[in-house]
């Protein structure tokens, strides 16, 4: 295959408020704008930012939970808003979902061995010594005993919840999985545990990650490359390694000085930001980071800043750190 694996065009997503009666314009909240990233096979793009910047919206955009206001998703070249029902079918098992809570997520009825096996159901049938022998080797590869698919999810820890909610994720074989907050619940022991597990997983089958977290450090441990949020749109996208050596955009600075990082040789800048993160039913004119932004001039109260190319690869939209006049990102 030549070309990125999943490949994500200018999305938009405004959910409608209601109360638009006597408005001319209804009001609506403006959860995603503009957002264009590519995941190539067998990597790792992070989505990182804080609550309410639009994460979630992306993840329910890719898999079709929710249908784009504007914009495309393809996956290996093929838009998803023109399948039809087979299609969008055979689509979901390509791309698979982990969510932030495996409790709420997972069945309480069914034994883990029912969960991880009923997506494979879905398509076929299975005779109770195949469906035994699945699930034994779907919890092997997420490093659970097999004796655990008698259990139901509350017999279970949050970590072993987890590990099952990734084997059923993994059933289907799916080229990419959408993992959105998959380590936040847990404890940080847990967490550093689930986040080897993935990297193993990407490493044995070359499963690529859209990781979707609120937290900079399992970002750093597990992403290739990351695109950091504001307020619905991408202000920066670098791979880990430049993003956290070198931030451009004020915001990842600030972000990345607020994150309890453990490392003593990395000089804590000073805390950048201020304020709250304003409302997405009615972002900021011009750069919607402006009024919590230290480096804020005339221009970007007006226009939004494009996100900019750098001579190092990256993207950042920024008037000030990365002026136009550079070659625009697509
Ligand atoms: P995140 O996952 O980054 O916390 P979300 O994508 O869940 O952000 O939400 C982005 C914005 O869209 C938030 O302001 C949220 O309140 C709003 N939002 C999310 N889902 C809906 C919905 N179904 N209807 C209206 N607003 C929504
Ligand atoms: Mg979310």
């Amino acid at each position: 295959m030549s070309g990125p694996l999943l490949q994500v065009e200018k999305l938009v997503k405004h959910y409608p408020l209601g109360g638009g009666i006597f408005n001319k314009v209804p009001p609506v909240v403006r959860a995603v704008e503009d957002v264009s990233f590519t995941v190539n096979a067998g990597e790792t793009l992070c989505i990182v930012g804080e609550s309410g910047c639009g994460k979630s919206t992306i993840a329910r955009l890719l898999m079709r939970l929710v249908d784009p206001t504007g914009g495309r998703v393809l996956l290996e070249g093929n838009d998803i808003a023109s399948l039809n029902k087979n299609e969008l079918r055979d689509w979901r098992r390509r791309m698979q979902m982990v969510f932030q809570d495996p409790y709420s997520s997972l069945n309480p009825r069914l034994t883990a061995g029912q969960i991880i096996t009923e997506p494979v159901e879905n398509f076929e049938r299975l005779n109770r010594r195949k469906r035994e022998y699945l699930a034994a080797e779907l919890l092997r590869k997420v490093g659970l005993a097999p004796e655990i698919m008698h259990r139901l999810p509350s017999e279970l820890s949050g970590g072993q919840r987890q590990r099952l909610g990734i084997a059923r994720a993994l059933s289907l074989k799916p080229s990419i999985i959408i993992a959105d907050e998959a380590v936040s619940a847990l404890d940080v022991s847990v967490q550093a545990q689930i986040l080897n597990l993935l990297m193993d997983l990407q490493e044995e089958t070359g499963i690529a990650f859209v990781f979707i977290s609120h937290d900079l450090g399992v970002v750093e441990h597990i992403g290739h490359r990351v695109a950091v949020m504001y307020l619905g749109r991408i202000v920066e996208l670098a791979t880990c390694e430049a993003l956290f050596a070198n931030p451009i955009h004020p915001y990842t600075e600030a972000l990345i000085a607020a994150a309890p990082i453990p490392d003593p040789t990395r000089v804590q800048l000073e805390a950048l930001v201020e304020g709250e993160v304003p409302s997405p039913v009615s972002p900021p004119s011009g750069c919607a980071f402006h009024p919590r932004c230290p480096l804020v001039q005339d221009r970007c109260r007006v226009d939004v800043p494009p996100l900019v190319s750098m001579p190092d690869g990256r993207a950042v939209a920024c008037h000030v750190r990365a002026p136009a006049g550079k070659i625009e990102h697509n």
